[in-house]
């Protein structure tokens, strides 16, 4: 199964997951199988299906259903069945609607899109989730999303920890059915940056018009060049600087709030999803994202790496979340 996979990797994983509708499938017989077999009714869920969301909170909007997890990585073979698209969500715009109401308060930005990124995992990143939020719109443009497979860790000791993490769950099966090393998630992240114009050669690395956004500085400032040790892999250049939501939705509000839940729940923001299941996260933060652009907040950054000694993180913000 593994080496039917690996041969589609590279032409699937380019495929932004919104364009996969467009895009057949050079599938042989035994990926087909395999696809079947992993996009029936047992299909991993991100939780339970649950209320709806808007930024205005109307009623008006569907169903709130879970992500596809073999779409969002370039993997869904039923994309022509009915009762499969009934049960799972694979246009995740859908669920962060923007309305005009939500376009009257905002204010101009220094960036035309935020990066919006919820890394998983403790010991090595098992989960890489990014949404581009467009500034202007407020829109989702699309996601980026790839569950990563340790590369230092023992077969055993991946399997106990993924039944821990993500069985809980239920989606340890299409975990183990799409991890990839760290190493070639940056790839075709870089390859999906591309195609969207944030990131290429002209840009000298960093990326172009565009800034990350993450609950908190772990995931940036630590986990990225933790696991780029691990993976004996250099920095990527675009990991120099970034936005830390709390920090600006301290300084916003003139209110702490010590997480992504503690945000969501003095805005009055349903949480969503099953909370540290990256992708649903990534999507919370985005809500809150929204809901500050919307009330005429502006995203600066917050912090930036020295570029003589990568370890030192200057801080740009006076008023921070310590
Ligand atoms: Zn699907």
């Amino acid at each position: 199964m593994a080496s039917a996979f690996s041969a589609f990797r590279v032409s699937l994983s380019r495929i932004s997951p919104f364009r996969v509708s467009h895009f057949s499938y050079p599938v042989t017989s035994a990926f087909a199988k395999t696809n079947r077999i992993l996009c029936n009714s047992s299909h991993s869920v991100s939780s339970s299906p649950s209320s709806s969301f808007s930024l205005m909170e109307t009623s008006e909007n569907p169903r709130w259903r879970p992500m596809c997890l073999y779409y969002t990585h370039g993997k869904c073979t039923k994309l022509d069945d009915p009762a499969h698209l009934e049960i799972f969500n694979h246009d995740c715009s859908k669920e962060l609607p923007v309305t005009a109401a939500d376009l009257e308060r905002k204010n101009p930005q220094e960036f035309n899109f935020f990066l919006v990124l919820d890394l998983e995992g403790k010991v090595e990143i098992l989960e890489f989730p990014v949404l581009i939020v467009d500034a202007k719109t407020l829109e989702v443009v699309d996601l980026f999303h790839r569950f990563v497979r340790p590369t230092k860790m023992s077969e055993e000791a991946i399997n106990k920890y993924i039944e821990g993490k993500y069985g809980e769950v239920g989606v340890d099966r299409v975990w183990h059915d799409t991890a990839i090393p760290f190493k070639q998630v940056i790839e075709e992240f870089e390859a999906w940056l591309a195609e969207h114009s944030l990131w290429g050669k002209e840009t000298d690395g960093a990326l172009n018009d565009a800034a990350f956004v993450t609950c908190g500085n772990w995931d940036i400032k630590t986990k990225i060049p933790e696991q780029c040790v691990v993976s004996n892999i250099k920095l990527p250049p675009y990991f120099m600087e970034w936005i830390n939501l709390k920090d600006v939705y301290l300084n916003f509000y003139d209110r702490e709030a010590r997480g992504m839940v503690s945000m969501m729940k003095q805005c009055g923001i349903r949480l969503m999803g099953s909370h540290h299941l990256g992708i649903d996260d990534t999507k919370n933060i985005t809500r809150v994202v929204q809901r500050m652009l919307s009330e005429g907040a502006v995203l600066k950054l917050t912090a930036r790496r020295s570029k003589s000694h990568m370890r030192n993180v200057e801080f740009l913000f006076k008023n921070r979340i310590k």
